[in-house]
């Protein structure tokens, strides 16, 4: 008789004829029919669990998701907070019942409005890290009307098809990030008559995958591939967060706040006002002075943002979050059985320099890895297994790197 993994259990192929044999205490099963199992399982369970895998007992409440989030994400609370109560209901409202009372949740899609390298993706992503449903982040500029070069509204589908591994139901109830949304505004507030190929088509095609539509998707994306068979995507359940910079937005702001206190109490409410931060008072009034159209305004209910971030923030971005910069190069490092530490002040050091190039946070990572470059190049074949970077160090290596093409960066 064959010894356990010598063949399969279940089909009796010997291991040569399959691709792999997975051995189990007293026999073995090969690859295809553990496909199989899995998918009789899969066909078998259902109902057990909602079928993305959560019961209303064991959701994440927004408490538990702003903590998840203040793991990775330095500061932006108000954000984490506006972001964690609508993924929490838009949970619930995958659970909700249709029941006889008539009351039917609304998904609230979620637009968020700050500076560049504030951390608005880095929010998206680690929402998804904490997800069960499918997640797509995808680039608002690169779309364009139907017709005209450049990708059509349905690619946002696809690359929600293609995160979904394309389970059109998990499609249906995933999240996708569309980021720079700003970047579709048209260019005047007034309506023109002319075409406005990337501006408010955009925003037309966009407010039909917001407001909640089946639509046909092209499962490989793209126009190149006429022949291939659509997907149709029903978008009611898909919460869509949107993020942009809204570059001179606070311009718009300053004068709104202005005309208001105008005549009112205008000492007492300017003195209010935070100057260095007027994006905090943002309404959907200055999306739409900015160039959204209003039916996009209503479809995304939810409107917050991210404050620019100071020295104090960029200081802990550095070390603080879970996988820091810095933890990053020292596990990097570890690989080699390095161990790499820091004086103090080289992390001072480091954030003078993305505030005196004004790189912002984006800025950090380039400048450790200017830092770090020559260590990193030859320690590896090196038998020395410590690295301690003192202030000195790291402006030698610093100054010695291309320091013109970080400003340009
Ligand atoms: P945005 O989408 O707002 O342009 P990102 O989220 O892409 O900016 O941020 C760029 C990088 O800067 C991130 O990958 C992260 O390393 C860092 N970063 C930015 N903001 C924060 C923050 N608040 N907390 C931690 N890291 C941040």
């Amino acid at each position: 008789m064959a010894k356990t993994g010598d063949s399969c259990a279940f089909c009796g192929r010997s291991s040569r004829e399959v691709n792999m044999l997975i051995n189990g205490v007293s026999a073995a099963i090969c690859d295809d029919c553990a496909q199989q199992a899995y998918e009789i399982v899969k066909e078998q369970m259902p109902g057990k669990r909602s079928s993305f895998g959560l019961d209303q007992k064991d959701l994440p409440r927004p408490e538990d998701i702003k903590t998840f989030l203040d793991q990775y994400v330095i500061g932006q609370d108000d954000a984490k907070r506006y972001l964690s109560v609508a993924v929490y209901n838009h949970y619930k409202r995958l659970l909700q019942k249709v029941t006889a009372d008539d009351v039917e949740i609304e998904k609230s899609n979620i637009i968020m409005v700050g500076a560049t390298g504030t951390g608005k993706t880095l929010l998206a992503r680690t929402i998804a890290k904490l997800l069960h449903v499918p997640f797509a982040i995808v680039d608002a500029t690169v779309l364009t009307e139907a017709g005209y070069v450049g990708e059509d509204i349905e690619s946002i589908l696809t690359r929600l098809l293609q995160a979904a591994d394309y389970d059109v139901e998990a499609a249906q109830r995933g999240i996708v990030f569309i980021d720079e949304i700003d970047k579709i505004a048209r260019k005047s507030d007034n309506p023109s008559i002319t075409r406005d190929v990337s501006g408010e088509g955009v925003q037309q095609g966009l407010l039909k995958l917001l407001e909640g539509s089946i639509v046909n998707v092209p499962p490989q994306g793209g126009r190149k591939h006429p022949e291939q068979k659509m997907i149709a995507v029903d978008t009611k359940n898909i919460l869509f967060v949107c993020g942009g910079a809204f570059d001179g937005i606070e311009k718009k702001i300053a004068q709104r706040l202005n005309t208001r206190v105008v005549g009112y109490a205008a000492n007492e409410s300017t003195a209010q006002v935070d100057r260095n931060n007027l994006l905090k008072y943002i309404t959907p009034t200055d999306l739409k002075s900015f160039g959204l159209i209003p039916e996009i305004i209503g479809r995304l209910p939810i409107l917050t943002y991210l404050n620019p971030l100071d020295r104090s923030a960029l200081r802990n971005i550095l070390t603080e979050p879970k996988n820091s910069i810095i933890r990053q190069y020292v596990k990097l490092f570890a690989m080699d059985d390095i161990e790499l530490t820091f004086d103090e002040d080289v992390f001072e050091f480091i954030v003078d320099k993305a505030l005196e190039f004004k790189l912002g946070a984006r800025g950090l990572r380039s400048i450790v890895e200017a830092v770090m470059m020559d260590a990193m190049y030859s320690m590896p074949s090196a038998n020395e297994k410590e690295l301690h970077v003192t202030l000195e160090y790291a402006k030698d290596k610093f100054e010695k790197s291309d320091v013109n093409r970080l400003q340009i960066a």
